[in-house]
């Protein structure tokens, strides 16, 4: 069911608990800006999920409301989480989902990292 990006932040989302500790992940990196945690349902053959600590929603609000600390300490962290996973040089994919035709299902920030594989056409399939 997709989010409404436009209700406040839910401190009960499951990233959240994540967050907290209070639901298990198989953790990737962490910072003072970031945790990055392997997708329970993986749609490439490596997918990765990066999340801001902040209470952001979407893309929308961490954009507009983040400091600049939090934007540069986030984008990096995403970089950092490729070069772990060792996808800068075969090449990976980054994708975030902002609300109902985004298909966002968590209401929390977060950057999809696939890579591993070629990953075929980047969107909607007219056929
Ligand atoms: P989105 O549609 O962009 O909101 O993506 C949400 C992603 O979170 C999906 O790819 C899910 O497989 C993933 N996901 C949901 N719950 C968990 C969890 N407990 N641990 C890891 N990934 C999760």
């Amino acid at each position: 069911m997709p989010i409404d990006p436009t209700e406040p932040y839910d401190d009960n989302n499951i990233f959240a608990k994540i967050l907290r500790g209070e639901i298990p992940s198989k953790k990737v990196y962490e910072d003072d800006w970031a945790f990055a945690f392997e997708d329970i349902n993986p749609q490439a053959e490596i997918h990765t999920l990066v999340i801001p600590k902040g209470r952001y929603v979407s893309w929308d609000d961490f954009s507009a409301e983040a400091s600049d600390a939090e934007i540069g300490g986030f984008v990096r962290a995403v970089g950092e989480v490729a070069r772990i996973r060792g996808l800068v040089e075969p090449g990976y994919r980054l994708l975030a989902n902002i609300g109902a035709h985004g298909g966002q299902e968590v209401p929390h920030l977060h950057v999809h990292i696939f890579g591993g594989q070629p990953l075929g056409p980047m969107i909607w399939n007219k056929g």
